[in-house]
């Protein structure tokens, strides 16, 4: 490929590098806005392999901004621009135990404080809607794992899920139509390095010239060069960024997804089609008391997505292999792991077995697990989500046009005209609310 110049050139085409170009291509149309990605396709990194669950149900108020205004506008695309984008409110169960809605008092208190919609359900309550489950725990199995018995359920009402193909088409079509260009099957291969001030010295930046991000080089050849480089590249920033002396700031984790089918099993099929959670007719999302267990219905493949993010014993990659397939899912996860948990909650899948499973990857800020966006001369850089890029892939989209257009200490405006701080989401005088309902 031969060289080329354009104004942004953004690495990654995951839901948050497609949303940061369709804004930095709408807001300053006259631009030229270049999407480069290794993949043959947008969205085939970790974007298309997540469970695409959104919810507003954080402690972090941070978190209930960036969440909450990308999920309004997903729901706006949806029901006001009539772009199907697979959103469903189907809503997150939270089960808990005693102790456990003791402790969460406090951020269900400030959650309804924030507008944060939720619903307190007692055990009898759960009961009577799911009758499948379990709320005492009092085998000697449960009692080994130390599991509590089941006495609440928090329900979000803002929460559900969509279809991430689908969000990532909305965001390249918009960029595309607004005259952004798309490069696939370019690996960048590293970052370029030039003085701000150049003399047209060979070598340059020394280290008394002020240096800046210049564009990025291409594997096979070639040069972009760029006002300014946006790096997306999710779970591979630091390979991205590390060589040229920038902190990528993110570490990986492997994450497992195991879907059993519901189809030929009639107590599945009618769990599935529980009522009274919300409008669909369908169960809701739901997390089980012990160990972040979560059991997703897929109500159109019959399926449920049953997974948990495990943590010591996990090892971070700090620069994970490019091919995803490298990652495969353990059954014996599924087996020791999650099976002994659901099953005591939801003897129902006693016997059930996936069908299918795969993995990805979790890009972490393993700062405080909140996602950022910081600048440096010449380079933008967004990541760290920790999980939960897609739910607030809008916000930070638009916070990495803010940040370019006026930056980091911008105030970037969300959808439904909330202002956020960019600044807040940088290192330099980072400020965010650490999050404590993981998953
Ligand atoms: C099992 C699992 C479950 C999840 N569940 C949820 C959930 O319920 N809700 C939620 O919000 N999030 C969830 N996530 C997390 C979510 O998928 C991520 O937060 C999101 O996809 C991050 O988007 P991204 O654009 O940063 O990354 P990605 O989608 O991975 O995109 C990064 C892109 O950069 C490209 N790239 C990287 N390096 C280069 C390079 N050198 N040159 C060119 N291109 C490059 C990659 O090919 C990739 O396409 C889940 C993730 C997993 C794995």
């Amino acid at each position: 490929m031969t060289d080329m110049d354009v104004d942004v050139v953004v690495v990654g085409a995951g839901v948050l590098g497609v949303s940061s170009a369709y804004y930095l291509k709408k807001n300053n149309p006259a631009k030229s806005v270049l999407l480069v990605e290794r993949y043959g396709d947008a969205g085939q990194g970790n974007t298309g392999r997540g469970n695409a669950m959104f919810r507003d149900t954080f402690t972090s108020a941070d978190n209930q901004i960036l969440a909450g205004s990308s999920i309004d506008f997903y729901l706006h695309v949806q029901n006001r621009l009539g772009v199907d984008v697979g959103v469903d409110l189907i809503g997150y169960l939270w089960l808990m135990g005693e102790k456990q809605f003791r402790a969460a008092g406090k951020h269900l208190n400030k959650m309804s404080r924030n507008g944060v919609r939720h619903r307190v359900m007692g055990a009898s309550e759960l009961r009577r809607k799911l009758p499948e489950l379990a709320t005492s725990q009092r085998s000697e199995e449960s009692r080994l794992m130390q599991l509590e018995d089941c006495a609440w359920g928090v329900l979000g009402s803002k929460c559900g899920r969509l279809a991430p193909e689908k969000l990532v088409r909305f965001y390249l079509d918009g960029f595309t139509r607004a005259g952004g260009s798309v490069r696939f099957n370019s690996s960048v291969e590293g970052l370029m390095v030039g003085a701000r001030r150049s003399l047209g010295i060979d070598g340059e930046p020394f280290a008394w010239q002020d240096a800046s991000i210049t564009g990025v080089k291409l594997a096979g050849g070639g040069r972009i060069r760029a006002e300014t480089t946006v790096v997306a590249a999710g779970a591979w920033n630091n390979s991205v960024l590390d060589p040229a002396g920038v902190d990528g700031h993110v570490k990986a984790k492997k994450r497992q997804l195991f879907a059993v089918r519901a189809r030929s099993d009639s107590r599945l099929q009618n769990f599935m089609l529980s009522e009274g959670f919300n409008g669909s007719g369908v169960a809701p999302f739901i997390i089980l008391p012990h160990a972040g267990i979560f059991v997703k219905p897929v109500k159109e493949s019959g399926e449920f997505w049953i997974g948990c993010d495990d943590d010591l014993n996990r090892p971070f990659l700090s620069y994970p292999a490019t091919d995803l397939e490298e990652y495969r899912a353990e059954e014996d996860f599924y087996d020791k792991s999650l099976y002994p948990v659901l099953t005591s909650y939801l003897p129902l899948f006693r016997g059930k077995r996936p069908d299918r499973m795969w993995a990805g990857l979790y890009g972490y800020n393993t700062l405080d697990n909140m996602p950022y966006v910081f600048a440096e001369e010449g380079l933008i850089v967004v990541g760290g989500d920790s999980g939960s890029g897609v739910m607030k892939g809008d916000s930070l989209g638009r916070i990495v046009e803010s940040v370019y257009r006026q930056g980091e200490r911008s105030e970037a405006e969300l959808f439904g005209g909330r202002v956020y701080l960019s600044s807040k989401l940088g290192f330099a005088s980072r400020d965010v609310e650490r999050e404590e309902w993981v998953l």
